[in-house]
C-alpha cells in the first residue's frame, strides 16, 4: 500500500453548457447545468485513492453546501478528510461555460482555498508519515513551499504539478523531487516548446521530470539517465478533463509500491487513458482493478 498526502485545492465546478458563449453585456440561454466536484488537489487525491493508495487530503472547504458535498465526495472515494479544514468563507468555485465546439471559458474563485496558506497543527506529522506528498499550485504558494519543506525534512517524496502554469520560485524547486508538467506548463517554465529540450532545462532545477504529452503519452527524464518516452494507449477520448490529475495520482501510487519508472509510467498512462474515455473528472477516475485490466 502506498501512503499519500495531497496538499491542494477543492473546488465546485459550476458548468453551463451553451451553443455559443455570451459576449460582454449579452445574455444567452444555456442547455444544461451541472455541479461537478473538482479542484486539482481533490482530483489527484481521488485518483490516487481509486488507484489503491491510502490517501489523506490537506486543504480547506467553505462552511456551505458546496463544502459539505466536496468533503463527502472525497470521503466516498476513501480519502481521509481529517486535515481538510472547514473555514468561514465560501468554498472554492470554478465557473465554466462550455460551448458546442468544446471550447470553454473559466473563472476560478479560490474562496476557502485561500485559507490554505500555512500548515495547520498536525499537518507536518501527517506528511512525515507517508510515502509521497502531491502538490499543485491552486492554493497559496506559502503552504505549497511549507508542505514540500516538511516532506523533504522527513525524506518523503514530493511530486509537484506546476498548474496553473506560472514561474516557480527557486525555494520550491529546491524541495521538489519529481515535477510533472504538461507540455504547456513545461513551455511556460522553460520557454522551450520541444518537450525534450524543456525536460533537459528542468533538470537544472529538479532531479526528475515527467512531461505529459496528451494522446502522445509521456516523457521521463532524470539527471544522468537517458530520457524515456512511454506512449499513451490509443483510445477514443470523450473528455480529457482531469487526465493529468489521474496520471499523477496513479503514478504516485505505482512509484510508492516500488514499481520501476517505466512500469509506473505505463500504469499511470493506462489509468489516464481510461479516464479520458468517460465524462467528468473525479467521477471518471478508474479503480485499481480497471487499471490492471487496461495495463495488462
Ligand atoms: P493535462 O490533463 O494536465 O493537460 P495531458 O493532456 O498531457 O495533461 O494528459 C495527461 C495524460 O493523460 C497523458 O500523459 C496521457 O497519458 C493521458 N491522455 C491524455 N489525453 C489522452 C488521449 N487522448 N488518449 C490517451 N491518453 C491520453
Amino acid at each position: 500500500m502506498t501512503d499519500i498526502v495531497v496538499l491542494g485545492s477543492t473546488n465546485m465546478d459550476l458548468v453551463a453548457y451553451v451553443a455559443k458563449p455570451p459576449q460582454r453585456g449579452e445574455t444567452v440561454t444555456g442547455r444544461e447545468f451541472r455541479t461537478i466536484p473538482g479542484g486539482k488537489g481533490a482530483n489527484q487525491a481521488i485518483a490516487a485513492a481509486h488507484a489503491g493508495g491510502t490517501v489523506s487530503m490537506i486543504g480547506a472547504v467553505g462552511n456551505d453546501a458546496f463544502g459539505t458535498r466536496l468533503r463527502t465526495t472525497l470521503e466516498h472515494s476513501g480519502v481521509n478528510t481529517d486535515h481538510l479544514r472547514t473555514v468561514e468563507s465560501p468554498s472554492g468555485t470554478a465557473h465554466i461555460v462550455v460551448d458546442d465546439e468544446g471550447g470553454n471559458a473559466i473563472v476560478v474563485v479560490p474562496g476557502a482555498n485561500s485559507a490554505v496558506d500555512h500548515l495547520a497543527p498536525g499537518d507536518e506529522v501527517l506528511i512525515a508519515s507517508v510515502d509521497a506528498l502531491l502538490l499543485q499550485l491552486e492554493v497559496p504558494l506559502a503552504a505549497v513551499v511549507a508542505g514540500a519543506r516538511a516532506a523533504r525534512a522527513h525524506g518523503v517524496r514530493t511530486i509537484l504539478t506546476p498548474a496553473p502554469a506560472q514561474p516557480l520560485p527557486p525555494e520550491l524547486l529546491a524541495v521538489t523531487d519529481l515535477l510533472v508538467p504538461n507540455e504547456h506548463e513545461a513551455a511556460t517554465l522553460t520557454g522551450r516548446t520541444d518537450p525534450r529540450e524543456a525536460a533537459t532545462a528542468l533538470l537544472d532545477s529538479v532531479p526528475e521530470v515527467v512531461i505529459t504529452l496528451g494522446s502522445s503519452g509521456s516523457l521521463y527524464a532524470a539527471r544522468g539517465a537517458q530520457p524515456l518516452t512511454v506512449p499513451a494507449p490509443r483510445v477514443t477520448a470523450v473528455d480529457s478533463t482531469g487526465a493529468g490529475d489521474t496520471f499523477v495520482g496513479a503514478l504516485a501510487v505505482a512509484l510508492g509500491e516500488g514499481r520501476p519508472v517505466r512500469e509506473g509510467l505505463a500504469w499511470a498512462s493506462a489509468a489516464a487513458a481510461l479516464s479520458v474515455q468517460r465524462p467528468g473528472a473525479s467521477a471518471s477516475m478508474p479503480y485499481r482493478s480497471e487499471i490492471e485490466t487496461q495495463y495488462a
